[in-house]
């Protein structure tokens, strides 16, 4: 027998668990599919400074348990399982997962999205151990004032997140595999002017150096494979996200790099009843705190669609 719900919820990340907080208030007994990564993005991260509410600061997991906590205190039902297929033309819709097939009569999406990675062995150690490997500069820059890094990309993400970077640190290294980049004209000029910015082209990253904390990288030069070594105690990845939005492929408007499309100040997709929030229709403010609000943008969405129509 399949599980049946009022509101079906992908993704345990914030923005999934505060679309169930408000469903389950709503009295909807929303049933969550967790997915591969439990708690999202941020259970992969360690402190976690700029969520209001935690002046304190909190550790990206702990922040999650109490999410999940939360979630499940007004009556959140909770699968460790994964969707794996989605037939969104006939209600209730339908995801099989894994382990069992869900129905809802309203589906919200808070499948989130994942950092693209250099794939490099001691990169994935450094990033997965909070030793200075990470993707995000508004999330992380703050941890390295005063301090020399490097951002590894030629992208706008790139532009903006190394003069972003040039606020709090000393310098930042700003390494691209081409010789030219792809950002736009104006977010180039404005990272190739500023003096605390050194922009090394034709330069690839093959080694993330440092054993509990990183202390510098590898570089090879991509035109006459020449290495040598670069001192930095920051490594920021902005080679592009990727949203997790393949399931729903052919039955749900996406913009050309996969991020889901929504009408603009609502959680509506193209297909009534389903909605979606977080990173996974966001691909400019990539934050918790905007995540689990358009979560709740989405459960009050739902909550009034099933009054309308169900
Ligand atoms: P996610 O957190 O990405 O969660 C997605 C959820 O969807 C996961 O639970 C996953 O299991 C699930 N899922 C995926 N596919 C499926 C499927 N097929 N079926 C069911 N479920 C599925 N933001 C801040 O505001 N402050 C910070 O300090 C900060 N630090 C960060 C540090 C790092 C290292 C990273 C990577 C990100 C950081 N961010 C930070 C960004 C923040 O984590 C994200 O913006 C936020 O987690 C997005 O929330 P979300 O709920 O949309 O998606
Ligand atoms: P992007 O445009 O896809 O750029 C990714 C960059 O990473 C490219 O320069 C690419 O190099 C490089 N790269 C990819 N894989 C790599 C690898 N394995 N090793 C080394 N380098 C690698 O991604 P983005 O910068 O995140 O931007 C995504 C979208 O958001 C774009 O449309 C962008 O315009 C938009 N955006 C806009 C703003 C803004 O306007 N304020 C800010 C951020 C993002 P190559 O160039 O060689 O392929």
């Amino acid at each position: 027998m399949p599980t049946h719900s009022r509101v079906l919820i992908l993704g345990s990340g914030p923005a999934g668990y505060t679309a169930a907080i408000y469903a389950a208030r709503a009295s909807l007994e929303p049933v969550m599919v967790a997915g591969p990564e439990p708690g999202g993005q941020l259970t992969t991260t360690t402190e976690v400074e700029n969520y209001p509410g935690f002046p304190k600061g909190i550790t990206g997991p702990d922040m999650m348990e109490e999410f999940r906590q939360q979630a499940e205190r007004f009556g959140t039902q909770l699968h460790y399982d994964m969707g794996v297929r989605v037939d969104l033309s006939r209600r209730p819709f339908v995801v099989e997962g894994e382990a069992d097939t869900y129905h809802g009569d309203a589906l919200i999406i808070a499948t989130g999205a994942s950092a693209k990675w250099l794939g490099l062995p001691n990169e994935q150690r450094l990033r997965m151990s909070g030793g200075g490997v990470t993707a995000c500069a508004t999330c992380d820059g703050a941890f390295y004032r005063n301090q020399d890094v490097a951002v590894i990309g030629g992208g706008d993400t790139a532009m903006e997140e190394a003069t972003f970077l040039t606020r709090m640190c000393r310098s930042v290294h700003l390494i691209h595999r081409r010789d030219t980049f792809r950002a736009s004209k104006i977010m180039q000029t404005r990272a190739i002017e500023n003096p605390k910015i050194t922009v090394h082209y034709n330069t690839e990253v093959s080694d993330v150096l440092g054993g509990d904390r990183v202390v510098g990288l590898a570089l090879r030069d991509t035109v006459n494979g020449a290495t040598r070594e670069l001192p930095v105690t920051g490594l920021f990845l902005a080679i592009g996200h990727q949203p997790n939005s393949e399931i729903f492929k052919g039955q749900l408007d996406m913009d050309e790099t996969g991020y889901l499309k929504v009408r603009p100040g609502s959680t509506y997709t193209n297909v009534p009843g389903v909605f979606a929030c977080g990173d996974v229709a966001d691909k400019v403010y990539r934050q918790a705190v905007s995540a689990a609000g358009t979560g709740c943008m989405a459960a009050i969405d739902a909550e009034r669609w099933l009054a309308e129509h169900l």
